[in-house]
């Protein structure tokens, strides 16, 4: 079951100059910032969502490659399921091609996977579960 738009997850060369819009120039609160598997992360809730500000640290990861070849902007989209293992077999089996065979976990200690953009309109799509 889908519950909402978790997340939407923006990629950003550098983070401070990303929270002078965010923070300064939107008045959003960071909540906190997170290192993370090559990332530095801040979350910015908004209402009942989040908006996730992600600067590549690790200049091989797959954001850094994001980057390079779209630049800066929305990467992926997250959305809130109650069991991660579930959706994920049932979106499998429903012909969604899988970056994550299984859950991992994900920044703020969420379990998340990732599905292709290929099957998904091009657009990343995780899935998100947070107890
Ligand atoms: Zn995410």
């Amino acid at each position: 079951m889908i519950r909402k738009v978790d997340h939407v997850g923006i990629a950003v060369s550098n983070l401070d100059n990303a929270l002078k819009l965010y923070r300064d120039t939107l008045g959003l609160k960071v909540e906190h910032t997170e290192d993370f598997q090559g990332m530095k992360i801040a979350f910015i809730p908004v209402g009942d969502t989040e908006i996730e500000l992600l600067q590549p640290t690790d200049p091989n990861g797959a954001l850094a490659k994001f980057l390079e070849k779209k630049g800066e902007g929305v990467q992926h989209v997250a959305l809130r399921v109650d069991d991660v293992s579930k959706s994920l077999e049932d979106l499998k089996a429903k012909g969604l091609s899988v970056i994550d065979e299984k859950p991992r976990e994900g920044a703020g200690g969420a379990k998340i996977a990732f599905f292709h953009p290929k099957s998904t309109m091009g657009v990343l799509l995780e899935i998100c579960q947070r107890d």
